[in-house]
């Protein structure tokens, strides 16, 4: 077996992914990654043994280069490419790249694509059944004219809703890396946030209440953005927090040494906890049909999650069934400002 160079080692290793040195079909050096991945004692074995892809050893021992996806090696489902680089002396590099994070997002993007239709698909129906109905020859009389009218416009809100939050949505995973850079005083935030909800709180006989520390800094951040956060942690409280019996609604503002918060207290009915790592998934809802009638369209936690997520932060959610929900948008005050003086300053 022809030896290689301490470099040619070293160099190797400093390849993060499972990548072999392949010679007269012999594997001639691996790093540790592919050790971990094919197995400890690889240096040295017949190539055909360790890569048992007829798609893959095909090329390989035509001394052909390329790229191949494959699936099975470290786990049945698991995708990888590998590619397949001839070198110097007869010599090949193969490296094999994980794609399962690739495929996760694929399918993440697929469901997601199947979901909104779905969404969308049911008040489209109902509006069809109805305004066919409505169009065909014969009497109707007036009650039921205006009950039809009535849910066709009802539906036809709901659907307006759901495409307006699905455009909130891509605008704000468009700026993903775009940093934002009002300045932002967090205690308007919660001013506005609570005038916002009041008609809907008044309607559920519900009290907001804002607490907001009174020399509380201003944070670089996206006002509007920052704003349809609170909007949507205070629409939710009022839906789910005020039940049966009248509930309160704080919303705090507050500053814990490197992070800032807006957070949205409820005394409502609680989360049981299997549910709370869902919450911010698109259309991830506890009880779908109580969402669709409060007017909810099952993104506004998701728009909460990716505002965040732009905003380098992150969401904290304390629940307790029967006493009520604390969600918390933390925000790195520091590195935020930082960052927003730099590009004032380069501008
Ligand atoms: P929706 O439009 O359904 O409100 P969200 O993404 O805003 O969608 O919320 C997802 C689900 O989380 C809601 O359907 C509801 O079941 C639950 N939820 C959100 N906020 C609260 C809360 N404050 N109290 C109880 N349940 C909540």
């Amino acid at each position: 077996m022809a030896s290689i160079t301490f470099q040619t080692r070293a160099l190797l290793e400093a390849i993060e992914e499972p990548a072999l040195l392949v010679g007269d079909q012999r594997i001639t050096a691996a790093n540790r990654s592919a050790h971990e991945l094919l197995g400890a004692g690889i240096e040295g074995s017949d190539i055909r043994l360790a890569i048992r892809h007829p798609d893959a050893l095909e090329h390989i021992l035509a001394g052909n280069p390329g790229k191949i996806v494959m699936v099975g090696l470290g786990g049945a489902e698991r995708p990888w490419e590998l590619s397949i680089r001839p070198l110097a002396d007869g010599l090949q590099l193969l490296r094999l790249i994980d794609r399962s994070a690739a495929r996760a997002a694929e399918r993440m993007r697929v469901d997601f694509v199947a979901n909104a239709s779905h969404e969308l698909r049911t008040p489209l129906a109902t509006i069809i059944g109805y305004a066919e109905t409505l169009s065909e020859p014969g009497e109707i009389d007036a009650d039921t004219r205006t009950r039809f009218g009535s849910t066709i416009h009802t539906e036809a809100r709901r659907m307006l809703r759901i495409v307006e939050d699905l455009m909130s949505l891509s605008r704000i995973e468009a700026d993903r890396f775009v940093a934002p850079l009002d300045r932002v005083s967090l205690q308007e935030i919660a001013r506005i946030a609570a005038e916002n909800g009041r008609s809907l709180a008044e309607a559920r006989g519900c009290r907001i209440m804002v607490e907001a520390e009174a020399d509380l800094a201003p944070i670089a951040g996206d006002f509007g953005q920052l704003l349809q956060l609170t909007d949507n942690l205070v629409a939710n409280a009022i839906r789910y927090g005020c039940g049966a019996s009248a509930c309160d609604v704080t919303i705090l503002a507050q500053r814990d040494g490197d992070s800032a918060s807006l957070t949205v207290r409820d005394t409502g009915e609680g989360i049981a906890p299997d549910h709370l790592p869902r919450l911010t998934e698109r259309f991830y809802r506890i009880d779908a049909a109580r969402s669709r009638d409060a007017g909810g369209t099952g993104l506004g936690l998701a728009i909460v999650k990716h505002v965040l997520l732009r905003h380098g932060g992150h969401l904290d959610v304390q629940s307790e069934i029967g006493r009520g929900s604390t969600f918390s948008a933390v925000l790195p005050v520091e590195r935020v400002v930082a960052q927003s003086d730099e590009v004032a300053a380069a501008a």
